[in-house]
């Protein structure tokens, strides 16, 4: 066994009771200030200096040991989901309809079980900031804390963060380089008619007749606009448009979600959809109007980045718990906000074991993980600050 893991193993129990408190107690995204407290009192009893606010709820803790140059950035994810859970587990949600569906309760622990090791230790040599982020589910914390100056003040050589992967074995660590997790774009369609009688159409422009004709219209932007050597998602997943059967409308809203592994595939939905939309509806009378609501980029690993973090995997662990090729997957992370920022970095993904997936009321995050996705942590530490 690795020594670091040696080192961690007497402090899990203690994490352990810590990550089911955190479970028990979750907050939606901005709104993490129970969550933010006891990350940050955490972080001042090990002896780092921590700075919050950004991005309302986030936290970044900063660690300097040596006098070596080099800055490293882990990124924590600490928001829950609004949803009720039935994981039928003794340290269940205590809040009716949120609940801590994706693991970020454990992504949290897994950091400061991490940080307490490194700050106990301070086997490195370099500047060392752990990063807290909130609002992940809203797929755009990382974009707060970077508006916010993260990076400006807090400037980081390289980053990485990490997610639990339920379906992976236990404590298997899994990498991939270039594209790992999908763009997701919400975009909004107002489509505008005339309304009148349901028994005299000639006299109107059916708003929602043409928000039908627009579904299917975009259908064909992904099958005969997008290569087939790409992955490109586009799902209409509302369309929202009158309430009697003898009125037709004068107003519909399509609401969509927009998906792909490549920055350049990912505008060419923008732009596609945008000229269907307007264009379709022209073609019937009325007028579309197209809103880009919010936006994730695709998440990006570096090359060189990934090398570095399956190098520290294989030292921690044997190679049959290292997978270098991992699929990529079409979800999003805001992670990749920070990846874009400074390209310099990679995400992981570590195996939480059979059981339900993330955002399935039945979920939990596998406490087992905490001691190998710590231990990580604290070698990938020690490793990129020598
Ligand atoms: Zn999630
Ligand atoms: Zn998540």
């Amino acid at each position: 066994m690795h020594a670091i893991l040696q080192g961690i193993q007497p402090t899990i129990k203690g994490w352990t009771a810590f990550r089911r408190d955190l479970h028990q107690h979750p907050e939606l995204g901005f709104e993490e200030h129970r969550t933010s407290r006891l990350v940050a009192d955490k972080l001042r009893e090990f002896g780092y200096s921590v700075h919050q606010g950004l991005a309302k709820t986030g936290v970044v803790a900063t660690l300097k040991a040596g006098d070596g140059k080099k800055v490293l950035g882990l990124r924590a994810d600490i928001d829950a989901l609004p949803m009720v859970e039935n994981s039928g587990k003794s340290w269940a949600s205590q809040t009716d309809g949120k609940f801590h569906g994706c693991g970020h309760d454990g992504h949290t622990t897994i950091l400061l079980c991490a940080a307490e090791y490194l700050a106990r230790h301070r086997n490195f040599n370099g500047t060392l900031h752990l990063i807290f982020q909130p609002a992940e589910e809203l797929l755009y914390g990382g974009r707060v804390m970077l508006e916010d100056g993260l990076l400006e003040k807090f400037p980081c050589d390289a980053l990485f963060g990490l997610h639990n992967m339920p379906g992976m074995p236990v404590g298997t660590f899994h990498f991939r380089k270039q594209a790992m997790m999908a763009s997701c774009d919400t975009v909004h369609i107002t489509v505008f008619g005339t309304g009148g009688h349901g028994a005299i159409p000639e006299k109107t422009v059916d708003a929602t007749l043409v928000a039908c004709q627009i579904a299917v219209a975009l259908q064909t932007i992904v099958s005969r606009n997008v290569t087939p050597f790409a992955q490109a998602v586009i799902t209409v997943g509302s369309i929202q448009s009158g309430e009697a059967p003898n009125i037709i409308n004068e107003k519909a809203v399509m609401k969509l979600s927009v998906r792909s592994l490549d920055p350049q595939v990912r505008q060419l939905l923008l732009k596609r959809i945008d000229e269907v939309a307007r264009l379709q509806a022209e073609s019937f009378n009325a007028v579309a109007k197209v809103e880009h609501i919010n936006g994730c980029p695709v998440l990006i690993n570096d090359d060189a980045q990934t090398e570095f973090a399956i190098s520290v995997a294989r030292e921690l662990v044997d190679e049959s718990q290292i997978c270098t090729d991992a699929p990529a997957l079409m979800g999003s992370e805001d992670f990749a906000f920070m990846l874009e920022a400074n390209p310099n970095g990679a995400y992981l993904m570590v195996g939480n074991g059979p059981g339900p997936m993330v955002h399935n009321p039945g979920y939990d995050f596998n406490d087992e993980i905490i001691l190998p996705a710590a231990a990580y942590w604290c070698l990938l530490t020690e490793r990129y600050l020598q």
